[in-house]
């Protein structure tokens, strides 16, 4: 062991650095948010709870065509067709990996991730999301021209969305 090492033992040197660490952190301005009182706000092309789209008159988009099916590298949508109409379309969400292909691959925009991300539930047949619920998403989520903007900013987001949101803590370097 050396001087150094033997010093810093009895010294308890090192316990009071990080003291005087916590005690100056104590006083400095929190660099976290209080969630959730406070909330980031969402960057575009947010991944969230699957939506089914729906037109002016209130009818689902969708039209069962199964694009988004075929492409899903999870397998997690099924969708059944009876009489011309889209008799179910359901969404495994425990299985979805979000990486948006099935909205890139919809024809008819029929298909979102919306900004929702508290979704959480106790029992996982809760997560199966039917087209009714899908439906009742894009009613909570997508209110007013919401949707049409999404398929605005989703492909196309502004540099000015990337900026640094004020007051987020930004990193300064380490001290030499
Ligand atoms: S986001 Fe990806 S994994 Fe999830 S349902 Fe869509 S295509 Fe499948
Ligand atoms: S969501 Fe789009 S791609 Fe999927 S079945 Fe409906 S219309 Fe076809």
């Amino acid at each position: 062991m050396t001087v150094r090492e033997i010093v810093k033992r009895f010294t308890f040197i090192e316990i009071l650095q990080g003291m005087s660490l916590t005690l100056r952190r104590l006083f400095s301005k929190a660099v976290t948010i209080q969630y959730p009182k406070e909330r980031r706000p969402i960057a575009p092309g947010f991944r969230g709870q699957h939506a089914l789209a729906k037109n002016k008159e209130g009818q689902a988009k969708c039209v069962g065509c199964g694009l988004c099916a075929a492409i899903c590298p999870s397998q997690c949508i099924h969708i059944t067709r009876a009489k011309g109409q889209v008799e179910k379309y359901e969404i495994d969400i425990l299985r979805c990996i979000f990486c948006g292909f099935c909205v890139e691959a919809c024809p008819y925009g029929a298909v979102v991730l919306t900004e929702n991300y508290e979704y959480s539930e106790y029992y996982k047949e809760r997560l199966y999301m039917t087209k009714e619920k899908l439906l009742s998403t894009w009613d909570k989520h997508m209110p007013g021209n919401k949707g049409d903007e999404y398929f605005k900013r989703f492909w196309c987001p502004m540099s000015a969305d990337f900026e640094t949101p004020p007051g987020q803590a930004v990193f300064k370097g380490k001290k030499q």
